[in-house]
């Protein structure tokens, strides 16, 4: 491509926001290029993310069903892990995906600029490339779509090695099953990359801040869910403040104390997890002096329309607020290309789906019951086990339950909670449920196939209003 390209959109990041911006935004006719600096298309989801972490969990949750719950099922084998291969299994998804999103970008006529893309100002970003050579663009409209990066402990300094110390991106590609393993933090990331460490075989320490885990999630899911890992082996230490996470002559070691006060303690490991979230990436791209606002938080400020402080510059993505999940970044790049192309877009942020992919799963949309309380909306709560569930009987798949919270008064549905086998796949219909403003009635008048495990999510609603059937 040629220096002084003038596109209408260019966008700076290959995520899930930026690629999904860019190929809507080409279907709508206009004129695309996305600034990507890293080797391959996709961004932290397809690379570093979702795609790998989901490869692995299926991978070692096979392997670990293979060990313990075949033999019930009257399948005989005796597994053997090479992890090898499960890493190229891991590492051939990956390319496929990315590889996928590169045929798009042909496809949609999309030119990747390889390189550093840098705000200059509103119109106008720079690229600067692995040689060094920096070449300017034109753009009508720049969204900034660069993601996030994994945040260290605040007020720690951690010395990432990713064989050691690890992020999420080390723990990914660990080459051997460490026998030990600390997961400092007890969120989403921590506990998928420390179930498929666990099941492999490691004895998976959580050290969690807080007096829960999945901080944010409905409060009797979390306390459940938490049973289910103990009985994994889990170790927890809740309500504890990492203060210390340093190498050692065999691994690291980790040392906390509690959060409400007390003498701290120092436990060692082969390996050390640290994953206490991730922050807005916004590292050399030029923001301060183009004027883009930042928030307290270290993100691009926007508004209802992905507008940032400086006009033809918007942002979308991990880098603005919201929950940092792939779904809503590519949901907000899509309204995003459309607002460009004239449209009207928009997302929903009362229905965003959120899903923990270890064994069994769990899966939320909606509100919890604390976020009801809190702002004083009476409900209702219907409940139904798996374990009164014919499928889930005959897949050996009896953990868990559906939890649906309804408007007291009008029935509405607020929120769905499901800890369970597949539940990342039965939120949905309760999340279009709720996109059509539906009750727990409707749900429970819909015709469900039997015998699916998505029949406790109808007996759930049942049970809002009247009494399930099945148990
Ligand atoms: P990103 O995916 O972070 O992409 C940003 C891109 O911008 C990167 O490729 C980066 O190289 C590029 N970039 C940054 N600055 C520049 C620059 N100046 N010039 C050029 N390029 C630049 N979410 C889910 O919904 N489901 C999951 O199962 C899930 N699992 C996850 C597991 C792990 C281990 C991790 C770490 C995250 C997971 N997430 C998951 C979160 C998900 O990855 C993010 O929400 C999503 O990637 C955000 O997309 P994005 O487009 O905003 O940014």
């Amino acid at each position: 491509w040629e220096a002084k390209m003038a596109y209408d959109v260019v966008v700076i990041g290959s995520g899930p926001g930026g690629y999904v911006c860019a190929i809507k935004a080409a279907q709508l006719g206009l004129k695309v290029a996305v600034v990507e600096k890293n080797a391959t298309l996709g961004g932290t989801c397809l690379n570093v993310g979702c795609i790998p972490s989901k490869a692995l969990l299926h991978a070692s949750e096979v392997f670990h069903e293979a060990g313990h719950s075949f033999d019930t099922l009257g399948v005989e084998v005796s597994p053997k892990l090479n992890l090898k291969k499960m890493m190229a299994h891991k590492d051939a998804t990956v390319s496929s995906n990315v590889g996928g999103v590169a045929f798009l970008f042909k496809k949609n006529k999309i030119d990747w600029l390889k390189g550093t893309g840098k705000v200059l100002a509103a119109g106008r970003v720079a690229v600067t490339g692995e040689n060094g050579k920096v070449d300017e663009v034109e753009a009508k409209n720049i969204v900034i779509a660069t993601g996030s990066d994994v945040a260290g402990i605040p007020g720690v300094d951690v010395a990432f090695d990713e064989k050691v110390i690890v992020s999420s991106t080390g723990a990914l590609s660990l080459a051997k099953t460490p026998g030990t393993l600390v997961v400092v933090g007890g969120g989403v990331i921590g506990l998928e990359l420390g179930s498929v460490w666990a099941r492999l075989g490691a004895k998976v320490t959580v050290v969690e801040f807080l007096d829960n885990i999945l901080g944010g999630m409905d409060g009797e899911v979390a306390k459940q869910f938490q049973r289910m890992l103990a009985k994994q082996g889990f170790d927890f230490r809740l309500g504890s403040k990492v203060t210390a996470v340093k190498k050692v002559k065999k691994g690291a070691s980790v040392t906390f104390e509690p959060v409400k006060g007390g003498d701290p303690e120092t436990v060692d490991a082969d390996v050390v997890l640290v994953a206490t979230g991730r922050k807005p990436y916004t590292e050399g791209l030029g923001l301060a002096e183009a004027g883009v606002e930042l928030d307290e938080r270290g993100r691009v400020r926007t508004d209802g329309h992905y507008r940032t402080s400086v006009p033809g510059i918007y942002a979308i993505g991990d880098v603005i607020v919201g929950p940092m999940l792939a779904h809503k970044a590519e949901d907000e790049g899509v309204a995003l290309a459309e607002i460009l192309a004239g449209q009207a877009g928009h997302v929903n942020y009362d229905v965003i789906p959120s899903v923990v992919y270890t064994s069994p799963e769990i899966a939320s949309v909606g509100k919890t019951e604390e976020e009801l309380k809190k702002v004083g909306i009476e409900y209702k709560v219907g409940k139904f086990p798996f374990s009164a569930n014919a499928r889930a009987r005959a897949t050996l798949h009896t953990d868990g339950f559906v939890k649906i919270l309804a408007d007291k008064a009008s029935d509405r549905v607020l929120g769905v909670h499901i800890v369970g086998f597949g539940a990342g796949e039965l939120i949905q219909e309760a999340s279009v449920l709720m996109e059509f403003g539906g009750s727990s009635e409707d749900l429970a008048r819909t015709c469900h196939p039997h015998p699916t495990m998505s029949e406790a999510v109808k007996e759930a609603a049942l049970a809002t209003f009247f009494k399930p059937i099945h148990i």
